[in-house]
Order: C-alpha cells, then sequence, then structure tokens
C-alpha cells in the first residue's frame, strides 16, 4: 500500500471522532492543489500527498479552537502545530497530527519560469509528475522535465525537518536527512552584504510596491490577532489609510517583531504574497537574533516556552549585572 493510501485509511479510521480533516486536494489545474477540508470519506479520497501541497494548513488551526479536528502535515507545517501548542493557541486534546515523510515542495514560480523558457504557457498545465528528484510539468502538449533541485521553494533547500516534529499518526519510512543547500539562505546573505542606507532603500523599494492586501498576514499561521491586528484595527489607531511607504514599512515592521522567535519559516507569508516581496528576509534576520541571543527556534519542543513570552530575571546570553 502507497504511504497516500495508508494515509487516506487512517484519516477514515479517525474520522467519526473529529469535525474534519485538513489536507489538500487537486487545484483548478494541475499545477496548483488547494486546500481540503475532509468530513466524509468520499473527501478523504480526494486527498493528494507530494510536491504540490505548497500551502501550510496549520493556518486554519486557531481559527477551530473547542473543534476537534485533524490535520495532514510535512515536517515544516508541524512546527506551526507545536509553536500554537506551545503558546496554547490550540490545545492537544482538540488536534490530530497525520503525517509521513516530506521530498520536498515546489516553488511555482520557479516552475512557471522554467516552462516559459521552454515556451510553454504555464496556464495550459494539463498533468504533473513528480518522484522527488524530478517535476515533469505537461502543457500545451509538451512535457518540461525540470530537477526538484531547480524548483523546490527555498525553505526546502535549507529543510532541517522534513519529518513531523510531532505526529499522532505517522505513516511509512521517516524521510532522509536532506542536506542544506548553501543557497537556502541567500536572502539574508544579500542583505547582510549590503551597507545599512542600502538596506534600508532596498526594503523601501520594496515596500512601495505592496498593494496592502494583507496575504503575508492572512497566510501565516502565527498570526493570531484577528480583528486587534494593527492594519485593520481603529481603536488604537495606529495605521491610516495613507499609501505611503513608511505606513506599510510601519506594518511590516510590527509584523515582524510580533513574529520574532514565534516565526517557524514556513514562507507562507513570502509565497502568498502577489507582489513578490520578499517578507520572509525580515523574519529570518529576527529569528537569527533570537537564536544567538537565546539559544531557541520555533516550534521544535511542545514544552519549550517561546523566549518572548517569557520574563528571566537574567538571561543565559544577556548579562545585565555580569559585563
Ligand atoms: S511569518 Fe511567514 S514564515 Fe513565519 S510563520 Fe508566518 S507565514 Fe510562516
Ligand atoms: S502580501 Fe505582499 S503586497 Fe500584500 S500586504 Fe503583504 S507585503 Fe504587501
Amino acid at each position: 500500500m502507497s504511504r497516500l493510501e495508508e494515509l487516506k485509511t487512517r484519516i477514515k479510521e479517525a474520522l467519526p471522532g473529529l469535525e474534519c480533516v485538513i489536507g489538500w486536494q487537486k487545484g483548478y489545474d494541475a499545477l496548483h492543489n488547494t486546500p481540503l477540508f475532509m468530513r466524509s470519506d468520499a473527501d478523504v479520497d480526494k486527498l493528494e500527498w507530494g510536491a504540490l501541497n505548497v500551502h501550510n494548513p496549520a493556518v486554519y488551526l486557531p481559527t477551530m479552537a473547542g473543534k476537534k479536528v485533524g490535520v495532514v502535515v510535512k515536517g515544516c507545517d508541524s512546527r506551526s502545530v507545536v509553536e500554537l501548542l506551545q503558546e496554547k493557541l490550540i490545545d492537544r486534546d482538540n488536534v490530530v497530527i497525520f503525517s509521513t515523510g516530506c521530498d520536498g515542495v515546489v516553488d511555482l514560480s520557479k516552475v512557471k519560469a522554467k516552462l516559459v523558457a521552454a515556451g510553454v504557457s504555464a496556464g495550459n498545465a494539463e498533468k504533473v509528475v513528480t518522484d522527488g528528484k524530478t517535476v515533469a510539468v505537461t502543457a500545451g502538449g509538451q512535457t518540461v522535465a525540470m530537477a526538484m533541485a531547480d524548483v523546490a521553494a527555498d525553505k526546502c533547500l535549507r529543510c532541517q525537518f522534513p519529518n513531523a516534529v510531532l505526529a499522532d499518526v505517522f505513516v511509512g519510512d521517516p524521510a532522509p536527512q536532506p542536506t542544506a543547500s548553501p543557497s537556502g539562505n541567500a536572502d539574508l546573505d544579500a542583505l547582510d552584504a549590503m551597507s545599512v542606507a542600502d538596506r534600508m532603500a532596498f526594503w523601501r523599494y520594496h515596500m512601495d510596491r505592496c498593494i496592502r492586501c494583507y496575504a503575508c498576514r492572512n497566510a501565516c499561521p502565527m498570526c493570531v490577532c484577528r480583528d486587534h491586528c494593527i492594519a485593520q484595527s481603529r481603536e488604537p489607531h495606529w495605521l491610516s489609510q495613507d499609501d505611503s511607504t513608511t505606513e506599510k514599512l510601519m506594518f511590516q515592521v510590527v509584523h515582524a517583531m510580533h513574529l520574532a522567535g514565534r516565526c517557524t519559516e514556513c514562507g507562507e507569508c513570502q509565497r502568498a504574497c502577489p507582489m513578490d516581496i520578499p517578507v520572509l528576509a525580515l523574519k529570518k534576520h529576527l529569528n537569527r537574533t533570537i537564536h544567538d541571543l537565546f539559544d531557541y527556534q520555533a516550534g521544535v519542543d511542545v514544552a519549550a516556552i517561546p523566549p518572548l513570552l517569557q520574563f528571566k530575571l537574567e538571561e543565559d546570553n544577556i548579562k545585565e549585572r555580569g559585563w
């Protein structure tokens, strides 16, 4: 039995005790899988597993508080579930985590660039075949094969957790531990190489292009302020409707600060951005600072307390009294 069929069997067994199980299904064309909310065996039969499951289904869990639900996760998604559990934003008794080993997911913008280079329109994608090493897309009657390493999401290039860090049901063999690619942190390396003035100019350029759609916020499983988000709150009124670069930068900086040490680098904020603004780099930068200061990585230990959610009189690496 394939691991997908085993996953379906285990979900069907658990479904009578659950409100629903969240996963992925085939989307509106062969290239796009979309979220799936399984409430019946017929729904479970639609479940997909593989390189097109780009969304992080953990984003739905805080909206289902109080209901007993299941969620199918990749390794990176499982870190979001763990972080939500750590922060008590969801209840361990109310979530059943299903998983299997992940071979990585694609960055659809990289796939589309390959198709364009081959003279094929991505809009006509009829069939996608993936085997963990290659992705073969058939569009307009032509098949374009690409190496997974060339079209993988950047987060997969630096992945340390191809297997869920926490799972109630894990089927099949665990995926092998990947070797981190040097290009996995190219965004941070490029920013580090800039002067402060150039970095500011970089962010002002990108923020000028922001259309304030808040897809970056909405796709984030750790953004849980709901109607109290500064982006829409009128009491207090932090942001106006002024379409200035400064207002937009203000939102992104507050957003990133709110995620410092909580962001699991699932990449959904950047993937969801229709303007291709590299917003993940802001969060990665803050995570690096949190790691240096507190030796902490988000979403890997369900018993740990994120550094900015606790108070210690003396931090190990900040010796206010000992310099
Ligand atoms: S800020 Fe972006 S990368 Fe971090 S948890 Fe939210 S969506 Fe994922
Ligand atoms: S998703 Fe992109 S365009 Fe939309 S608010 Fe976020 S940064 Fe701006």
